[in-house]
């Protein structure tokens, strides 16, 4: 592996500022469509909640970027969910009305980390999502102790951890600079599992030092891993700049974007595995490297197979 490497205060020196938040209000809320475990594809509605920034600085994360330097105040999140109802107009009492049957509490850190969440809101936030049938939260492994399940305990609905494993190759996993090995991965997943709580993870596509073959290689084997652990979603998220770092590698001739073909190679062989759902994650597109002249049926087959979970016929351009 060819490549520099970056302690958290390299990695936090070449960031670039942060976004202008406001403690009260999500920084992002929407409602968009999503196959659930049923392969049924229902509403999802996911709040990109502003809350503490996490403590750990992985080489590629830019979630620090819609974060608050300081702890989240007492209330702060339970008056951002409920301005995102109103500003949606769903009805918290009955999501169904409004056709959604999940949502998503992603904090850009980590749910259990009581800087992030603090305990004092968990009741309110229960309270909110109790007609919800599915409750997604994202959380490192670190945290991944006895309070999720207390926390699962208030919930009418299913929880779902969304826990990053991003790869499972074994130079590139301490270089990223999450602070987590495999095993403590594993074991987190298996706990979880065997909580009854529900695990989906999140996989980088084509981590810098990687050719393109061995981008789709080492996203395949690391889905692999991911439902051998016991993982029921993969969520696969392309490698992207934008964060500082990754963009003095990109710079440097160390890191392209992968190419849009491999993404599709990707989702193809995790949806034939079989094994559990496989998301694309479709954000930041306009990076990925790849012929126009069929980029649009590309993306297309790409958002078909995210929604249908099953493999479309292959895109047959005349043009490359
Ligand atoms: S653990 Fe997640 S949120 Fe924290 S720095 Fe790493 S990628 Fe970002
Ligand atoms: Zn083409």
């Amino acid at each position: 592996m060819d490549l520099p490497v970056f302690n958290s205060e390299q990695i936090k020196a070449h960031r670039p500022a942060k976004n202008r938040v406001r403690e009260d209000r999500p920084y992002a809320w929407m409602v968009e469509s999503e196959c659930n475990s049923l392969g049924e594809l229902n509403q999802v509605l996911t709040l990109f909640l502003t809350g503490c920034e996490c403590p750990f600085q992985c080489t590629m994360c830019d979630l620090w970027k819609n974060t608050l330097d300081q702890k989240t105040p007492v209330g702060a999140l339970v008056e951002q969910i409920q301005f995102a109802f109103d500003d949606l107009n769903v009805d918290w009492h009955d999501p169904h009305s409004a056709g959604i049957s999940t949502i998503k509490l992603y904090n850009s850190s980590n749910f259990f980390d009581a800087r992030s969440v603090p305990r004092e809101d968990w009741p309110a936030i229960q309270e909110l999502v109790r007609q919800f049938e599915t409750v997604v939260v994202e959380n490192h492994p670190a945290f991944c102790g006895s309070p999720v399940f207390e926390f699962q305990q208030g919930l009418v609905g299913q929880l779902e951890v969304a826990v990053g494993l991003e790869t499972i190759h074994p130079e590139i996993l301490p270089w990223l600079n999450k602070q987590m090995t495999l095993a403590q991965y594993q074991h987190a997943v298996e706990s979880l599992v065997a909580n009854g709580i529900r695990v989906r993870t999140f996989i980088l596509v084509k981590p810098p030092s990687l050719s393109e073959s061995e981008g789709v290689h080492w996203a395949v084997q690391s889905m692999k891993f991911a439902f051998d652990c016991g993982v029921e979603c993969c969520s696969m998220v392309p490698m992207r700049s934008g964060n500082g770092v990754m963009d003095q590698l990109r710079n440097s001739g160390k890191f392209m974007p992968p190419e849009i073909t491999s993404l599709e190679q990707v989702l193809a062989i995790g949806l034939q595995m079989k094994r559990g759902r496989v998301f694309m994650d479709l954000w930041d597109s306009e990076q990925w490297l790849g012929a126009a002249c069929c980029r649009q049926q590309r993306l297309k087959r790409i958002a078909g197979m995210n929604d249908q979970q099953r493999v479309l016929p292959e895109v047959q351009c005349d043009s490359c």
